[in-house]
């Protein structure tokens, strides 16, 4: 069976792709999902033709507001980066990706942990110690930033993909944090695989709304067929009670908003009952943090409809 496919920073893998040509493996986490997922390795620096090894960079905020990515000798890796982020995004897209886990702290991957600094190298005073692994700012005897920010490819594809699960490996360690982020890796694959089977389900119903509209607006048709869920539903052996549904509809069609609320005085009035009830469903599933399934329309739909119709034939 096909597994959910995850992006992962290639260096977490243990391959040599950091800019000192070491890796960064995670091997416990990989082995913690590896049965799950199929991994899709990234390395945006390496992939993007920066090389290994090369100059570490860091992240400065510039007088416009964008971030760069600059090296201690002041080469902003920027363009390179972003031409290899707007060529891949379109291609995991398409490809299907259900997750993604990132280094935590990397100017490329990070998930809102890598450090940010204001202006360009050299042009920032700071004066306290420098962190370990700060990068083109830690050569540069900068200080520790107090702003953290996405990675380049993080913040891209948090533009891009919104609903992507995105994890960073260090979050993951925690297990309760890993089987959460699963669960919401295997709900996006589910959704994927499922989806032409939905649009195909979607396509059915409205030919089957529109054929409906068709016989009902079509008064020698609506004749002779006869649209009463009562008389199919028993095959025939019960007879229409008359609700007055087909004849409401038909009146619906033709415009006719007063005749529709005569002929059937409870399907059209219950309709706006949706409304609140379908706002309710979405916010208990809100409340739950878990998703509004599509389907819940369908399901309040169809009970407004029954309900309408059993209170006419009550009533
Ligand atoms: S760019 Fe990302 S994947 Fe590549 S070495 Fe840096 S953290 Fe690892």
């Amino acid at each position: 069976m096909e597994k959910p496919r995850v992006g992962i920073s290639a260096c977490l893998l243990g391959q040599n792709t950091r800019y000192d040509g070491r890796s960064k493996g995670a091997p416990e986490l990989v082995a913690a999902l590896t049965a799950d997922v199929e991994w899709v390795p990234l390395c945006p620096e390496t992939d993007a033709g920066l090389g290994v090894p090369r100059p570490p960079m860091d992240l400065y905020r510039q007088a416009d507001g964008h971030i760069a990515a600059i090296t201690p000798e002041g080469h902003d890796c920027t363009p390179q980066l972003d031409a290899w982020i707007a060529a891949t995004i379109p291609t995991l897209r398409r490809n299907g990706l259900d997750g993604v886990v990132l280094k935590a702290r990397s100017p490329s991957c990070a998930i809102g942990s890598a450090p940010l600094h204001e202006g360009g190298p050299g042009l920032v005073g700071h004066s306290s110690p420098v962190p370990q692994g700060a990068g083109a700012a830690a050569l540069a005897g900068e200080t520790a930033p107090t702003l953290f920010c996405d990675g380049l490819f993080a913040a891209a594809l948090k533009r891009a993909m919104p609903k992507l699960p995105m994890a960073e490996d260090e979050d993951l360690r925690d297990v309760a944090q890993r089987e959460q982020f699963l669960s919401r890796v295997r709900f996006r694959h589910h959704l994927r695989r499922e989806r032409p089977k939905r649009l195909v389900i979607l396509a059915f119903l409205l030919a089957l709304l529109l054929a409906l509209a068709f016989v009902l607006s079509n008064s020698t048709l609506s004749r002779h067929l006869l649209l009463c869920p009562v008389y199919y539903l028993s095959h025939g052996r019960m007879t229409c009670p008359g609700c007055g549904f087909t004849r409401g509809w038909q009146a619906l069609l033709a415009g006719d908003w007063r005749g529709a609320a005569a002929y059937h005085p409870f399907a059209f009035r219950i309709l706006p009952l949706l409304v609140p009830v379908a706002a309710g469903h979405a916010l208990l599933c809100r409340w739950q943090r878990r998703r509004w399934p599509w389907s819940a329309w369908l399901w309040t739909a169809l009970g407004a409809w029954l309900a309408s119709w059993l209170l006419t034939l009550l009533l």
